[in-house]
């Protein structure tokens, strides 16, 4: 379980390094928004601009379509009052010609016509009917009759209308036509009916409807000037399309309006009128303006409806990630009490609100497998306090009667005893001997686990450490018939003597206790680095019976000794080595070995000292 948690702290140890690399560190809510924002809001003044541009374009295709159809219906009009107007003049000539003919001065008068003669070929009036409620005798000059005769003449048998003339001091159109016998019939049109006509047309501000005769002479005009004077319009190109017999639309400067303009244009075909139907540009361009204005205003409130969707959605989705977030931070740093904040508004992500239900489950586990773990390792530290205390309780309680057993064995022993007697005392003091010594390897242990014991710095040489082990352990070696020899060499150090000491003791004494034959050597290596610290390795080599591979870590624990012939010769507690490795510990050094079983065993310590300088 504890190796479980260290492998997910690395774990998240790594992750959060890992992003302490990342260059860029986004934040969910603006990610989210962000993104909701260019998705949506981009396309949105894309299709803007697109509006933008083709708002003027439809204006000018609307305008195209819309102002040929009128000046097509214009067109349409004046060719039925043309119509008509020649049917009243015809019927004229007729009663003109039958002397008994009905009247047709009322008729006339309807449709503008002032009069109607019927002239001989010298141009003397033989008939004439006048319109009832013109009373001018206001007559064609001489001129204008020959002019009118020559049309006419092109189209025998076909009423013929004449360009603009003066007649009456205003402009008038006049009508002709050749009757049989050389006769030749005359009539004046008042342009009154056509510049009502014309008056009748407006469209937008500046919109309205023009008229030209054949020659290009305005016929109406919504400027009077150019209305009363017949205004030649015939440079204008639009007007040259229509005395051209052409239908369409153009764009053309005009300047009696000083502007662009758009227009309709067409012609009548049977007096040869041109009509058109011109518009500033200007008001198509303003008119493509508002359009654009509602569209900007509708892409305006798009664009903040969006932002307010998006904050929101940026914000459903981003609170429970970050309440997690949170959470996790606060267990992470020790309070397993958090718990992440699940939202109660009416709209939630479910699976955000699962993170958080679960990851809040996932920690109520986690607390109370630890509160299990708490009481767990309380329980066990307990339970080791105990344990040491109880042994260093028994180590003193028994160590005292036996330190006071062994007073009365030597003083037995100066008495007079029988041989076998003198024997059996001998064998009780090594066994009380041993016990005591027992009792102080458990209670130094006790105190090293304790951490109770620290090692303290003086000068020493470890050749005369070497030589004291030697000395200790050579009768006992001489005994077995093993060679214990030093070559630790002299040197000044500073360090513990008395821990070095003491595992030096603890090697050789089991170095010449596992061996049977052979050798035991001490050696010492002084290695020195250059910035002024240095490490001493002491090595004692034996021939004896070796460590087993798989026993080589084991031994260093307390109380465990291979099972061997020799160990059962020997006494042993089991303790040495652990002591031994738990004060190298102490100087911060190491103990390690190398052994092979049946050919002997290498121990090293290996400690930091410092030289001193002599
Ligand atoms: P003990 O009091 O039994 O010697 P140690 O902790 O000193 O306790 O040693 C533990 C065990 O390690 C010994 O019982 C022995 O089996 C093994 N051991 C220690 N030193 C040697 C050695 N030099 N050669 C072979 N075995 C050894």
């Amino acid at each position: 379980m504890l190796d479980n948690s260290k492998e997910v702290q690395m774990t998240s140890e790594r992750t959060a390094s890992g992003s302490k690399n990342a260059r860029f560190r986004l934040n969910i809510r603006w990610l989210i928004f962000s993104s909701l924002i260019v998705a949506s809001v981009l396309p949105l003044l894309g299709l803007y601009k697109w509006m933008e541009k083709s708002a003027v374009q439809k204006e000018i295709a609307y305008v195209e379509e819309n102002h040929l159809i009128i000046a097509k219906n214009l067109a349409a009009a004046l060719e039925r009052y043309a119509h008509d107007v020649v049917a009243v003049f015809e019927l004229t000539i007729k009663s003109l010609e039958s002397t008994e003919g009905p009247d047709f001065s009322e008729s006339l008068d309807e449709f503008d016509l002032s009069f109607v003669a019927l002239l001989d070929d010298k141009d003397n009036v033989l008939n004439e009917v006048q319109a009832v409620s013109k009373s001018t005798s206001q007559r064609l000059s001489y001129t204008q009759i020959e002019e009118l005769r020559a049309q006419a003449s092109i189209n025998p048998g076909q009423s013929v209308f004449s360009g603009i003339v003066q007649f009456d001091g205003a402009p008038h159109i006049s009508l002709g036509r050749i009757v049989a016998n050389g006769k030749f019939a005359v009539s004046v049109l008042s342009l009154q009916y056509l510049i009502e006509l014309q008056k009748s047309i407006k469209f937008g501000a500046l919109g309205h409807s023009m008229m030209v005769d054949q020659n290009g002479l305005v016929i109406a005009h919504p400027n009077p000037e150019w209305q009363a004077s017949s205004k030649d319009a015939s440079k204008l190109s639009v007007v040259q399309q229509m005395m051209a017999g052409k239908t369409g639309v153009a764009i053309f400067y005009s300047p009696p309006m000083q502007a662009d303009m758009i227009s309709g244009f067409t012609f009548v075909a049977r007096t040869g009128w041109g009509v058109m139907v011109p518009q500033p540009m200007s008001e198509l361009e303003a008119r493509a303006k508002a359009s654009e204005k509602t569209a900007l205003l509708i892409v305006l409130a798009e664009i903040a409806a969006l932002i307010v969707i998006s904050w929101w959605l940026s914000q459903l989705i981003s609170t429970p990630i970050r309440n997690v977030v949170s959470a996790a931070a606060k267990v992470s740093d020790g309070d397993l009490g958090a718990r992440v904040m699940l939202s109660e508004a009416p709209v939630v992500i479910s699976e955000a609100q699962l993170l958080g239900t679960s990851f809040n489950r996932l920690i109520s586990n986690l607390q109370a497998d630890q509160h299990q773990l708490t009481a767990a390792l309380s329980a066990a530290v307990e339970g080791e306090r105990a344990k040491s205390s109880f042994l260093s309780v028994m180590s003193h309680e028994v160590r005292t009667p036996m330190h006071g057993l062994m007073g009365i064995l030597e003083l037995i022993k100066d008495g007079k005893l029988e041989e076998d007697q003198r024997h059996l005392l001998t064998v009780g003091q090594k066994t009380a001997k041993n016990m005591v010594k027992l009792l102080d390897g458990v209670l130094q242990f006790v105190k090293l686990e304790a951490n109770a014991e620290s090692s303290k710095a003086s000068a020493f040489d470890p050749a005369e450490l070497a030589q004291s082990a030697v000395d200790l352990f050579q009768s006992l070696a001489i005994k077995k018939g093993l060679s214990l020899t030093t070559s630790v060499s002299h040197q000044m150090l500073l360090g513990d003597p008395q821990m070095i000491s003491q595992i030096m003791l603890n090697l050789v004494g089991n170095a010449v206790k596992f061996t049977k034959e052979g050798q035991i050597h001490i050696t010492s290596e002084f290695r020195e680095s250059g910035t002024g610290s240095a490490r001493l390795i002491i090595s004692v080599t034996d021939s004896g019976i070796g460590i087993a591979d798989d026993l080589q870590s084991t031994i260093f624990k307390e109380f465990v000794q291979v099972d061997s012939e020799l160990a059962r010769a020997n006494e042993g507690s089991g303790l040495g080595l652990a002591i031994s490795a738990r004060l190298a510990q102490l100087m911060e050094g190491k103990i390690t070995l190398k052994s092979e079983p049946d050919k002997g065993s290498c121990f090293q310590l290996d400690i930091p000292v410092t030289l001193v300088e002599n």
